[in-house]
């Protein structure tokens, strides 16, 4: 308790405050156990109880975070005014009041609040932070202008609110009925974070509205592939889908193929082989095919489960494996269309060469949607196996040859080596992992190979530096007292890890609603080790956004009825700050999601890049019009951070045991046997 009260204060004045450690304490507690407002309750007594402007000041600038996620801006600027009174010099103060003021649609004193905010600093993210209210602010008093004119600065300047600013320009330009310039502006934002998901959306009604029909039918698409069970995406793609001539899957971004990037054999052994549900959903179920074509770069041969071997192909020749709904009859047709072997048996595809690759082209998936479609290559053996009305496709392989097309995904083009090792280390941890809690029911195949466990997007992706990377590491995994270990990886931590491995983050003595509502105001440290290289393209470590309710309100209605949401609490957080669970309160009812995964599928259609974030409504009218969600990092923070390992090989020359020791201080690497 002690600890606690001695960041808001020196030690000398911590006598005469004494009895209000223990509600203090209280408050913080109860703020990641889920009781905000016990939290609220403890700090009004702190407030009520203090003497000394310090701390009165802190546990004011506490309160007013909590308040103004609970949308009850009112109480919050009554708390503001008193410390402004206490402090009137201090710019936070100031700031705090524009936000408060913009979320009642006070936008003359919310334009003053930032002004006054901007005379008292220059500090950098405050300033431009000031800046971005200003401009939301003006686009309501002085027009669209005047907005665009306020948000220059930050869009020329500052990397950190790139995709939000792009945004603001672009309504602005929707006002002046410019359509144009709005659409660059949201492609624009979803340049600087193709995770902004309202202004896909945003781009998706725009397109649509200037009759740009491919375009708009791509968009909505894409977010009926997101959220597939949105019945508004998905109608207005089949809208749309009419106005459009070709062949509509080859219009996606799923990977089309014409030959194998492979060309040879790759380098394989039969160790450790498993088996890959390919084409899974998101809820880790392989989907059914009807129909593909493939080339082998190698002579294969077809064995049917019944009948064994009945014949086989050539290298480098298409050919098609087809389901026929009329006969039930699986049939495999060669280059020339004639048919090589019928079956009502499952059957599989053996490369006669070891390491031989098949591409497997054009799959024709009878579910609609949340599946990648796309081209891939594979090595081992391609098992068809039979079921009504289709099949299922499952490559046996071997996992290693798994690895470096896995780390080049997830590397997202980074080259450094040492790097590239530890994530292959990783990866193979989990191939391991996912191997042997394979104690699934299904008899047909170990994992599969979408988001469910780990994305396998085929063997054409993967690059030089990740194979030398799995090569170099081959067979090594992470183990603790011998034993092999689940291990968790995400893209960047931000600060600190789930696990609280510091990557030279904004320290804090203690996470409290303040401390990490003004973490992600601030730009990150010079020194993080998870930063982008490219600042512009920053939304990996810092993001914002502005998510309009109704689009929540349509997600979370289908899963309980809210009706209009009048608010948005975060329940409990971890120590670090990560949302575990969030109440969403309607008109109609409320619900709690419990989890990362539930809420980021409300909030932004599984698009939301981490649990450690905080939010603000904004008013529009009686309800909010739209919520202001500023967070840090993205995936869930465990484990390995994968930015921060390239920074750590980058900036420091670390080897890629010196980086898995960091992240996994308790693990040692071990050599399959
Ligand atoms: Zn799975
Ligand atoms: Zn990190």
């Amino acid at each position: 308790m002690f600890l606690t009260l001695s960041i808001l204060l020196p030690p000398a004045r911590l006598s005469a405050e004494e009895n209000l450690l223990k509600p203090l304490g209280e408050a913080f507690a109860a703020w990641t156990g889920g009781r905000p407002d016990d939290a609220i309750g403890s700090l009004e007594y702190v407030i009520f109880r203090s003497s000394d402007t310090v701390l009165t000041l802190a546990a004011i600038k506490e309160i007013s975070v909590l308040l103004s996620e609970q949308g009850k801006n009112r109480e919050a600027l009554a708390y503001l005014a008193r410390a402004e009174i206490l402090a009137p010099e201090d710019p936070y103060i100031a700031f705090e009041k524009g936000w408060n003021l913009l979320s009642l649609e006070n936008h003359l004193d919310a334009r003053a609040s930032f002004e006054k905010a901007l005379t008292l600093t220059g500090e950098t993210d405050i300033s431009n932070q000031a800046r971005f209210g200003l401009a939301l602010a003006e686009a309501h008093l002085g027009g669209p202008a005047a907005a665009t004119e306020s948000i220059q600065t930050v869009y020329s300047k500052y990397p950190y609110l790139l995709s939000p600013a792009a945004q603001l320009i672009s309504a602005q330009y929707e006002k002046l009925k410019n359509r144009q310039h709005a659409i660059t502006f949201l492609n624009e934002a979803l340049n600087y974070d193709p995770r902004n998901i309202q202004a896909e959306i945003d781009l998706a009604r725009l397109y649509e509205k200037s009759d740009y029909y491919l375009p708009a039918w791509q968009a909505y698409y894409t977010l009926s592939e997101l959220d597939p069970e949105d019945g508004y995406f998905s109608g207005k793609a089949a809208g749309l889908a009419s106005h459009i001539a070709g062949k509509l899957e080859n219009l996606l971004y799923w990977t089309r193929m014409s030959w194998p990037v492979h060309v040879k054999p790759v380098d394989y052994s039969d160790k450790n082989l498993v088996r890959v549900g390919l084409f899974s959903d998101n809820g880790g179920s392989p989907t059914l095919l009807t129909e593909f074509s493939f080339i082998a770069n190698s002579a294969f041969t077809i064995t049917d489960s019944r009948l064994g071997a009945v014949g086989g192909g050539k290298a480098s020749m298409q050919w098609n494996v087809r389901y026929d709904p009329m006969s039930k009859i699986y049939e495999i047709r060669d280059s020339m269309g004639s048919v090589v072997h019928s079956t009502r048996n499952s059957f599989r595809l053996t490369p006669k060469v070891k390491g031989g690759v098949i591409l497997i082209k054009s799959p024709v998936i009878t579910a609609d949607k949340g599946v990648n479609r796309g081209d891939r290559e594979v090595a081992g053996e391609l098992n068809i196996i039979v079921r009504d009305n289709g099949f299922r496709v499952v490559n046996s392989v071997a996992l290693e040859s798994l690895v470096p097309s896995i780390v080049t995904s997830l590397a997202s083009g980074n080259k450094q080596l040492q790097a590239l090792k530890a994530l292959a280390v990783v990866v193979r941890s989990n191939l391991m992992r996912l191997k042997s809690g394979s104690a699934r029911n299904d008899p047909d195949y170990d994992f599969c190979d979408s988001q469910h466990c780990l994305p396998f997007p085929g063997l054409q992706v993967e690059n030089e530096a990740a194979l030398s990377a799995a090569g170099q590491t081959r067979g090594e995994i992470l183990t603790k007292n011998g034993v092999p270990v689940d291990v968790h990886f995400h893209s960047a931590c931000g600060g600190f890890t789930a696990e609280g491995i510091d990557d030279n983050g904004r320290a804090q003595t203690r996470m409290t609603p303040f401390n990490l509502y003004y973490t992600t105001l601030k730009a990150p440290r010079d020194d993080l080790f998870c930063l982008a290289e490219d600042r512009t393209q920053s939304s990996d470590v810092l993001w914002t956004l502005m998510l309009r309710t109704k689009w929540i309100e349509n997600r979370v209605n289908r899963i309980a009825r809210i009706g209009y949401i009048r608010s948005m609490t975060v329940l409990k957080r971890s120590p670090g700050g990560r949302v575990l669970s969030l109440r969403i309160d309607g008109t109609a009812g409320g619900t709690t999601l419990e989890g990362f995964d539930a809420v980021s599928r409300a909030l932004a259609g599984g698009l939301l890049r981490s649990p450690l974030f905080t939010l603000r409504p904004v008013s529009e009218g009686k309800y909010p019009g739209y919520f202001l969600l500023r967070g840090i990092g993205t995936g869930d923070g465990h484990g390995y951070c994968i930015l921060g390992g390239r920074g750590m090989a980058k900036d420091l020359g670390s080897a890629y045991t010196a980086i898995l020791r960091h992240y996994f201080p308790d693990h040692k690497i071990l050599k399959i046997p």
